[in-house]
């Protein structure tokens, strides 16, 4: 996903209820108390750093169609240091299963077993690992663990978590 497209939030506040920010102490998964949901933010001249600096990937590239803009796929999309985060509305833990998502996601799991690329989906605290034809459900990642990948030419074969 390279392409870029100049969109706007617009009613979508999803991201200030499923990212952690850190300034505000404020855990993944539970709306900022800034956050007029489907409006925007309440403070926003004077909103955190780590907010304004966000871009979910929907916003950014044009790849991804009106169906992923997240307050309707129930999905923010985001990179991670070697790949993609999918991260789901807990109101709807399983929007990553239903079409056009999970097929698409699937496609870039595809994409990313021939170039190293992870594709994770963190689906309220459980972090799942999709392959082209698997998934590996990694249960709860700490902050301080990461994912190894056991891979057998190209095709990864099991995955577990370490410290
Ligand atoms: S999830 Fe994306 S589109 Fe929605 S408010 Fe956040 S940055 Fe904007
Ligand atoms: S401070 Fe504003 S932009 Fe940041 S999470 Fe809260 S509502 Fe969203």
């Amino acid at each position: 996903m390279t392409s870029s497209v100049e969109r706007t939030c617009g009613d979508c506040t999803l991201c200030c209820k499923l990212m952690a920010i850190e300034a505000l102490a404020k855990p993944a998964n539970a709306w900022c108390q800034h956050c007029k949901p489907r409006h925007g933010c309440a403070v926003y001249a004077a909103r955190p750093a780590e907010c304004a600096d966000f871009t979910c990937l929907w916003l950014v590239n044009d790849l991804l169609d009106e169906r992923w803009k997240p307050n309707r796929s129930k999905l923010v999309l985001t990179t991670s240091e070697d790949g993609i985060e999918v991260r789901c509305d807990p109101g709807a833990l399983n929007a990553w299963r239903r079409e056009p998502y999970a097929s698409d996601i699937r496609a870039w799991a595809a994409e990313g077993e021939r170039n190293g690329m992870t594709v994770v989906v963190i689906a309220g605290q459980r972090l799942i690992l999709v392959t082209p034809d698997r998934e590996f459900d990694l249960g709860i990642v700490g902050q301080d663990e990461r994912i190894v990948r056991e891979i057998e030419g190209t095709k990864v074969v099991g995955a577990r978590v370490v410290n």
